[in-house]
């Protein structure tokens, strides 16, 4: 994975969330959940998290000492780097880092442990790494990265100390887009109403497709804050519980996957399987 030359440059506008952390940097907390933002400002503040454990000023970030541009560059002895941004994470690779958690860090900081994405574990991985929390590991911490809380499992949540950074700004979709969005909603809801969307040749390409499933995301994470703004959001947070609604955030994780790969898709398709999988 290569980051950008300066891994912090997410953090522009996200100062309240910085000044958080590092009131808190004295005394860590074991679990830390970071929601809200983007996934590269989530991951940049995880990753200044780690800096602020590690740095040799024993302060804020220098981001010049070997530990801090070992962390820039996610080489860092006493970082572990789960990436969900590259598909789902694996039950074994939590597994396998269990004697690791059990020793304290190699050097005079903390080891962190960085879930990007965290919403991409399987059930069976967060079980695997909920035991790891239950036991006390000294020198260890685990930071969560998701685009909300609610996308998590409640007892990772509950064990976790929350930050939340400021959300993107816009919070309705264009007007093209909420037609779609509000399409797709409707044929979860009834399975009607939406292939003569998707059939027509050419309706669909793959901007229109991310832009679609974007849309989506923010309808849902409107249904998961209770605000809902727009009918569409309305609509999920009467039609589904929790589970159902974490379920649905898992399903558009995968769409957007598949669509941001190098791999030709067929937009159409990936939009067509969104819409089978909940109805
Ligand atoms: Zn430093």
């Amino acid at each position: 994975m290569s980051l950008n030359a300066d891994p912090l440059a997410a953090l522009a506008g996200q100062e309240h969330a910085v000044r958080r952390l590092n009131a808190i940097a004295h005394d860590p907390p074991q679990s830390m959940v970071i929601e809200g933002g983007d996934a590269d400002s989530r991951v940049a503040l995880a990753l200044y998290w780690a800096m602020r454990l590690n740095c040799e000023t024993g302060g804020e970030p220098c981001t010049r000492c070997a530990p801090c541009r070992q962390i820039a560059d996610l080489a860092f002895n006493d970082l572990l780097f789960f990436d969900g941004r590259e598909g789902l994470i694996k039950v074994q690779s939590i597994r396998d880092q269990r004697g690791t958690w059990g020793q304290p860090p190699n050097g005079e900081g903390c080891r962190v442990t960085i879930f990007a994405e965290a919403q991409m574990f399987m059930t069976e991985s967060a079980n695997a790494l909920l035991k790891s929390l239950e036991e006390p590991r000294p020198g260890n911490v685990f930071v969560l990265c998701a685009p909300q809380r609610e996308r998590l499992l409640e007892t990772l949540v509950s064990r976790s100390w929350v930050v939340t950074m400021a959300w993107p700004d816009v919070r309705a979709n264009d007007p093209e887009i909420a037609e779609w969005t509000a399409a797709l909603a409707e044929c979860w809801r009834s399975g009607r109403g939406w292939f003569g969307r998707t059939s027509a040749k050419g309706a669909v390409d793959k901007g229109l497709a991310q832009a679609v499933v974007l849309g989506m995301q923010r309808e849902l994470r409107e249904a998961m804050s209770g605000s809902c703004v727009t009918p569409v959001s309305a609509s999920l947070a009467d039609g589904y519980d929790r589970k159902g609604l974490r379920r649905i955030g898992l399903i558009l994780d995968q769409a957007q996957e598949a669509l941001n790969t190098q791999v030709p898709v067929n937009p159409a398709m990936v939009l067509d399987w969104v819409a089978t999988r909940m109805s």
